[in-house]
């Protein structure tokens, strides 16, 4: 598969630029308010487009487009061979110069080149690159994007659920005393029984209170936070529908209480007595979700020891209608963007932020860290996604005459890190 992939690889390269999708609309002010509005952008953009638009321009819509990706090919081919896995890692765009409502922009893309295999944190994979560019009348180049993806095989983690349509074989007993909490499971909560009497909390749910005897019985939500409280790693016997290795752990809720669940998301050795672990909800099969954990991540940025004085700071709360909105004004109808159902059902925690937005976003900080200046270059990393639900974080710091880091953080980490430059002349 590697000679093959090389070869095609090669092949692609020396085609060089090809038409891409064509951009339906030209540069129109009523786009570029949905998607100020829509992200909140304070800008005065009544002439130019903001410069992280450019890929708008040429976004199909809600329409169904039958491929004509450069990386098409490549990606197919992965596919083929295992590795079904892909995350984005890398948007770079370069602003040549800003481009004025009415022009009319034509974009190409180019094949830039596979490397591989390398041993990644999502398992081995492949790094495809390729570029889009956009241009104008006089067929001068405005922008160009790098994009690269991490074609990855998944690795097997303990609770992979079955094959779509297959049967988790593990099914929990629902009763009349439990059914309360799978109904939570279902909705995405973590339900605690709790006496509507004493207010004593306990798991797992019971007939009556151990502390007043009272059979009247009520439930709060946990908050997902935990640590471990003491954990198995299971090696054998074998058990239906779980490769082992696995963690097995309790893990004492912030609430008090203690539940059991497997500890995915980070090898058996890095799991240890008092790791921090949040919740997360498994999906089995088509029916059966599970509340399961998984390592609580870096801690929120704290205060830097020196803090500065003024630190350019953007707090985005993710509701459901900044991801919907920002999604539907960079034209990306992609349904892990506004279907929270659809999302859920792909073993996604919630909606998330599309690229194009995160794009906007570390334009927004950086404009905001150094009003007036005028954007060379947004090179972004990307970390893990953004959920609905969560708050992103953004922090700039210098880094030189002419460029600005970037770095926004959810609660699970690092969303993004960037690096924007500006030009000299600004
Ligand atoms: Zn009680």
């Amino acid at each position: 598969m590697h000679e093959e992939l090389t070869a095609l690889a090669e092949r692609l390269t020396a085609l060089g630029e090809q038409p891409a999708l064509p951009c339906l609309d030209p540069v129109n002010a009523a786009m570029i308010r949905n998607w100020t509005q829509a992200l909140g952008d304070p800008g005065d953009w009544a002439d130019a487009a903001p410069p992280a638009m450019i890929q708008v321009w040429s976004m199909p819509g809600l329409v169904e487009h039958k491929g004509g990706g450069v990386a098409d090919e490549p990606l197919r081919l992965l596919n083929e061979h295992g590795y079904t896995g892909v995350v984005a890692t890398n948007c770079e765009q370069t602003y040549d110069r800003y481009v004025k409502v009415g022009e009319h922009l034509r974009s190409t893309m180019r094949f830039g080149g596979v490397t591989g295999p390398k041993k990644t944190g999502m398992g081995e994979g492949y790094f495809v690159t390729w570029y889009q560019s956009w241009y104008d009348a006089d067929d001068q180049r405005v922008a160009e994007m790098l994009f690269r993806v991490l074609k990855f095989q998944p690795r097997k983690r303990a609770g992979n659920a079955p094959k779509k349509g297959g049967k988790y074989p593990l099914q929990p007993a629902i009763g009349l005393d439990t059914r309360f909490f799978w109904d939570g499971v279902n909705e995405g909560e973590l339900r605690i029984q709790r006496c509507a009497d004493c207010g004593t909390l306990r798991h797992p749910p019971g007939p009556m209170c151990p502390s007043c005897n009272s059979t009247n019985r009520e439930h709060v939500v946990a908050s997902g936070r935990g640590t471990v409280y003491s954990y198995v790693v299971h090696h054998h016997p074998p058990v239906p529908g779980r490769t082992p290795p696995y963690v097995v752990a309790v893990v004492e809720l912030a609430e008090g209480v203690r539940v059991v669940g497997n500890v995915n998301g980070c090898p058996p050795e890095d799991v240890h007595v008092g790791m921090p672990v949040r919740l997360v909800f498994e999906r089995m099969d088509d029916e059966l979700t599970l509340p399961q954990w998984t390592p609580a991540g870096a801690p929120e940025p704290v205060a830097e020891a020196t803090p500065e004085p003024e630190p350019a700071e953007l707090e985005i709360p993710l509701t459901p209608t900044f991801v919907i909105a920002t999604a539907l004004a960079t034209r990306d109808f992609t349904p892990v963007h506004h279907d929270t159902a659809l999302a859920r059902a792909q073993g996604t925690k919630d909606i998330f932020l599309n690229i194009l937005t995160t794009m906007g976003v570390v334009q927004r900080a950086a404009l905001q860290a150094v009003p007036g200046g005028k954007l060379a270059t947004i090179a972004v990393r990307l970390g893990v996604p953004a959920y609905a639900g969560d708050t992103l974080r953004v922090r700039t710091e210098r880094a030189g005459d002419h460029t600005l880091k970037v770095r926004g953080a959810v609660s699970l980490g690092d969303h993004v890190t960037a690096t924007v430059t500006f030009k000299e002349d600004a």
